[in-house]
């Protein structure tokens, strides 16, 4: 089985089977990320995809999710990701998900039929990155996607029968605006009310564009309680109506938080004021991407 280049995947597919079906992401732009920096972007040839597979079915004797790699697998036509879901199916019968990453616009190019589909062909999850519910900051960083793209293409997963893990940063705005990029992160969480909120915090690596901004001084990183009081004013904007399980719990975050909202969001609000208090936020030689 070969993996190419530097390979990432969610915190929550730590365990399972990863499947390069392209390499880098389509976007590649975000000046924050340094995650795909070393590659250009390509879709694999199916037929290295499916080697791989069958590669690790005979490696590998029990396969209870597959993550399909690297930067947004959804940008694949749906025929041809229908026919690797097709070979999983038949060669990890025990396959009990198989999960992307997909960009507002991956999503949104998919028709809710073609969406609907790949959740019959074993599709249980698409993380999206919002990153940030403000449109100043969204263009700011180069998303490459509006406020109103994101809330529609998670909406639109959601409504196909797939659950949303989507992504936000603390800290993305830095000391200009953070309390607008908060407000704006939870009131864009109540509007698309996803499955599931994952909320890392801001490392930057040299890699990263927004790196020479830092070290020239033109973007300055929140400290550990701005970046914690920027939680808490996100969680205080959240008011969903369905589950959404919120996570806060990546070795980027000062604090460490796993809850479902809307049910949690007080003991959770507590956790954030009373380690704010405390100071028991975590270490920065302990912080990693
Ligand atoms: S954050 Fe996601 S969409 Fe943006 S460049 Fe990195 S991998 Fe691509």
């Amino acid at each position: 089985m070969r993996y190419i280049g530097s390979v990432y995947r969610p915190p929550s597919e730590a365990y399972s089977l990863i499947i390069q079906v392209t390499l880098g992401c389509a976007h590649n732009s975000c000046t924050f990320c340094s995650m795909f920096k070393d590659k250009r972007f390509s879709i694999r040839p199916e037929s290295e995809v499916m080697a791989d597979l069958e590669e690790s079915r005979a490696m590998f004797r029990n396969v209870d999710r597959i993550f399909l790699a690297d930067g947004d697998a959804l940008v694949l036509p749906t025929e041809s990701l229908m026919r690797i879901l097709g070979r999983i199916a038949a060669l990890f019968p025990e396959c009990g998900r198989v999960s992307v990453y997909g960009s507002p616009q991956d999503v949104l190019r998919k028709t809710p039929g073609e969406l609907e589909a790949l959740r019959d062909g074993g599709v249980g999850m698409i993380y999206i990155g919002a990153e940030s519910g403000s449109d100043r900051v969204l263009a700011k960083v180069n998303k490459g996607a509006s406020r109103d793209e994101i809330i529609r293409a998670v909406r639109k997963t959601e409504d196909s029968g797939i659950p949303a893990s989507v992504t936000f940063i603390s800290g993305l705005s830095g000391q200009d605006g953070w309390e607008e990029h908060a407000i704006a992160c939870g009131t864009m969480i109540s509007e698309m009310e996803p499955s599931y909120v994952g909320l890392l915090t801001l490392m930057v690596e040299p890699a990263a564009p927004l790196y020479r901004d830092m070290e020239e001084g033109r973007f300055r990183l929140l400290t550990p309680v701005q970046a914690v009081n920027e939680t808490r004013l996100l969680l205080e904007n959240t008011e969903v109506r369905r589950d959404c399980v919120f996570r806060s719990n990546h070795a980027s975050n000062y604090v460490s938080l796993r809850g479902t909202l809307p049910r949690d969001k007080e003991r959770m609000l507590g956790q954030l004021r009373s380690a704010c208090e405390s100071g028991a936020l975590k270490d920065e030689r302990f912080r990693a991407l």
